[in-house]
């Protein structure tokens, strides 16, 4: 069992938490807003964004719900602790907004041959409202380490375009008559959403098969290891991680000793060698020729 979370990934899940918590009450507010305001403004299209509003605060509701449980210690049920629950939220999110993005495709694309002409006031009024809304709530979590917080701020920041995209076409309508403009919009915002999301997506499905993450050399480390007195060959060698920031490591070493205080050595040396790397657990077993 690993002992408990590493200190430097429990802080990572910890400002993740609380960043989430905060972007999860800025989308509920907002939530609120729009649909006062379609409600308000009489508009279909600021009532249909609150259906976005709406499944946006679950879906951040979940993540913050993940991310939370994720800084439980390990136990006897789940050994290696719940970090990957935080990799599990990076996933719902991507997959959530990646089917949401192909929906506005479908719905931009219809769009561009049935125009209609929005309310350029309303459109100018929450274009406003939803920077801000939504620009807070990308800074929040835009420097965030875990994937969990890389996810939801690549969804946020397609959600800030759009209000920017809103705002500049609100002031272009007033002024003239390029309605077709909205669609190809969201088209070019949504086909963006599914290529970053997508990438986002792969890499998290990496790390929940175990490969090698991408910021870390294992020729380095096995060249490292190599150079360990006593140490002739490595069998194998295994390095994976839990969320994409803690590692562990395992590995098989032929030796040519047998002495205790040289085995010791070695093992030290090699617990050296996996502080460098974040590793949070390191598991070693001789063989001896
Ligand atoms: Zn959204």
């Amino acid at each position: 069992m690993v002992d408990s979370i590493s200190d430097k990934s429990k802080n990572y899940h910890k400002k993740a938490s609380t960043n989430i918590s905060i972007t999860l009450l800025l989308t509920f507010l907002f939530n609120i807003i729009v649909i006062c305001g379609g409600l308000y403004t009489n508009s279909v299209a600021i009532l249909s964004d609150s259906i976005h509003e709406v499944a946006d605060t679950l879906c951040i509701f979940i993540s913050w719900v993940l991310e939370k449980a994720s800084l439980k210690n390990p136990d006897d049920k789940y050994t290696y602790g719940y970090q990957r629950l935080s990799l599990l939220s990076a996933l719902i999110t991507s997959f959530f907004v990646i089917g949401a993005s192909i929906f506005v495709l479908y719905e931009s694309f219809t769009r561009i041959f049935y125009i209609i002409k929005p309310d350029a006031k309303g459109m100018f009024i929450f274009g406003i409202i939803g920077i801000i809304f939504k620009g807070y709530s990308f800074y929040k979590v835009y420097n965030g380490q875990t994937y969990n917080e890389k996810a939801i701020s690549l969804h946020l920041l397609g959600d800030l375009l759009e209000w920017v995209a809103i705002l500049i076409l609100s002031i272009i309508l007033m002024f003239s008559d390029l309605v077709i403009l909205d669609p190809i919009i969201s088209l070019i915002i949504a086909i963006w959403l599914i290529y970053s999301l997508g990438k986002t997506s792969i890499e998290s499905i990496r790390i929940f098969l175990q490969k090698v993450p991408d910021q870390y050399n294992l020729k380095e480390i096995k060249e490292k290891i190599l150079k360990i007195d006593n140490v002739c060959e490595i069998i194998n060698i295994h390095l994976w991680s839990l969320d994409g920031i803690a590692l562990i490591l395992t590995c098989k070493l032929k030796v040519k000793t047998t002495n205790k205080d040289d085995l010791i050595q070695i093992r030290n040396d090699i617990s050296k060698i996996s502080k460098e790397y974040d590793v949070i657990e390191e598991t070693v077993e001789f063989i001896f020729n």
